[in-house]
């Protein structure tokens, strides 16, 4: 199958109100065009110099997704054009976006990574972390980040059960803080949880925004 091709089946499973985010790590700039050239105009992907040099690169109409584990001594290198960042993972993380933000006078979109896998190596917080994070006034502190929603990812697994019960398990955690914490920002409204393996348990999770990778551009050659 093209990559056109694979687009045509993909967005067939997705309703109009879940964004697509073609995850384009480790695929070269041509299968990005071929993507761009099917309609497509948002990318993810998850090392900073790779994405920078696509950006640099490739038409400026697209929006790019940073969705990878961002070191914080790299955030200056995106933070100038990056569209939104899936996985801020840390009140670190977010302290340094905030800051690089404010020295171009940019408000940069995140969304909060929250730890659902039963694997020790994804990243996130958990709740109470969360929450404590989002208490009153501690958002507040960053004014250069705009905090859109949340990010997940379910275990590696063919377990559908469990896969659903953590999208549902992010999907209580989002309308909880939405509720809670977020009631004055309309901006908090994007749930990212949903791979090509996953994605159409997490839309009925509730997803916003699914990130798609290799049923798109095929297996990646790291
Ligand atoms: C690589 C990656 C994806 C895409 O994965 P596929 O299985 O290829 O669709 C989605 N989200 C994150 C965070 C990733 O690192």
């Amino acid at each position: 199958m093209s990559i056109a091709g694979n687009l045509t089946y993909i967005r067939q499973q997705i309703p109009n109100h879940v964004k697509l985010v073609c995850v384009s790590k480790f695929h070269p700039d041509e299968a990005i065009n071929e993507a761009y050239g099917a309609g497509e105009r948002v990318f993810g992907e998850s090392k900073v110099q790779e994405m920078t040099g696509k950006y640099e690169r490739l038409p400026k109409d697209i929006e790019w997704h940073f969705i990878g584990h961002l070191q914080t001594n790299k955030v200056k290198y995106i933070v100038p054009y990056v569209d939104l960042i899936h996985g801020v993972d840390s009140e670190k993380l977010v302290a340094e976006i905030d800051k690089q933000a404010a020295k171009i006078g940019r408000k940069v979109n995140c969304l909060l990574q929250v730890h659902i896998a039963t694997e020790e190596t994804k990243f996130g917080f958990d709740e109470p972390e969360l929450i404590d994070f989002c208490e009153r006034g501690r958002i507040e502190r960053y004014p250069n980040i705009q905090i859109c929603g949340l990010m997940g990812m379910a275990t590696f697994t063919n377990d559908k059960d469990l896969v659903r019960s953590e999208f549902n398990q992010l999907k209580s955690i989002f309308e909880k803080l939405k509720s809670t914490y977020f009631t004055q920002n309309p901006s908090f409204k994007e749930l990212s949880m949903g791979m090509s393996d996953d994605f159409p348990i997490a839309i009925a999770c509730g997803s916003t925004m699914v990130r798609i990778g290799s049923s798109i551009f095929g297996n990646r050659v790291y």
